[in-house]
């Protein structure tokens, strides 16, 4: 638990580098990042883009809500008491690039959001375009460095074809009619579509999940992708964001939790 220290009155809280909020997530980048992976002290490999129409915490109103626009998020290491938890934070010795840690980091104080919120409120996000341009001059793409330029070129191509095949808003919208929406989320799922309409859906979802993954595929085995790199590129596959609404395709059907 986090608990301010009252020793003095007089003096104001300051951060103790606990490191709680590190284990809850690591951050989401700003425009402002963009020399970070320039430098390479962030690599695409260690990013995963958020999607819109994807799930996620809006601190500011407390709640989970779809998201309006994309973030590239610093990927969480997995496991079960803090999936999210940032790759950088080390354990005894806390964040292992805190000199250049991103600018979200630098602003968070959890007795005190408001410079978290001035500076959403104000700054650009970064997105996956605005980075890959950043790296644009670059002679190789930190953290990949056999990455071919044919298959550089194509990334920016890659990334709006799969936006046009296999948006993430219109299939949680439709899990969502289903039922299926996050834990504590309400009013999403209004409206549940039954008998043949909810097989209908079932099926569409089935083959969505199905369309993502052949992407995927053909991104690493045709145009030579390294598949490290596709969460950064894709997002995270559609199926995995089913998965966490509790519906889990299978190549055949999609079933239900
Ligand atoms: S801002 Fe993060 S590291 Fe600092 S006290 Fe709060 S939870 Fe701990
Ligand atoms: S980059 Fe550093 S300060 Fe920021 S969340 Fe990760 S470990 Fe914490």
């Amino acid at each position: 638990m986090i608990s301010q220290d009252m020793s003095s009155p007089l003096e104001a809280p300051v951060c103790r580098r606990c490191g709680m909020c590190c284990l809850r997530g690591g951050p989401t980048l700003m425009v402002e990042d963009a020399p970070r992976l320039v430098g390479g002290v962030l690599t695409l490999e260690s990013l995963v883009c958020l999607r819109v129409g994807e799930w996620a915490r809006d601190d500011a109103r407390g709640e989970l809500r779809p998201l309006e626009k994309e973030h590239i998020k610093v990927a969480g290491l997995g496991g079960q008491a803090h999936p999210w938890r940032c790759r950088y934070y080390r354990d005894g010795s806390g964040c292992a690039i805190y000199a250049q840690r991103p600018v979200q980091c630098s602003a968070l104080f959890c007795m005190d959001t408001a410079p978290l919120e001035t500076l959403l409120g104000s700054e650009p996000l970064l997105d996956r375009a605005g980075a890959l341009k950043a790296l644009g001059g670059e002679a190789q793409l930190p953290g990949f460095p056999d990455l071919n330029a044919g298959t550089r070129a194509l990334l920016p191509d890659l990334i709006a074809a799969h936006e046009e095949q296999s948006l993430v808003a219109p299939v949680l919208e439709a899990a969502a009619r289903l039922g299926f929406t996050p834990r504590g989320t309400q009013g999403y799922g209004e409206g549940m579509e039954e008998g043949e309409e909810r097989q209908a859906l079932l099926g569409d979802l089935g083959e969505a999940v199905r369309a993502d993954a052949a992407f995927r595929q053909l991104c690493v085995e045709r145009a030579g992708v390294p598949a490290a790199l596709l969460p950064f590129l894709l997002g995270r596959p559609l199926q995995d964001l089913l998965a966490e609404v509790g519906l889990r395709p299978t190549s055949s059907a999609t079933e239900e939790n």
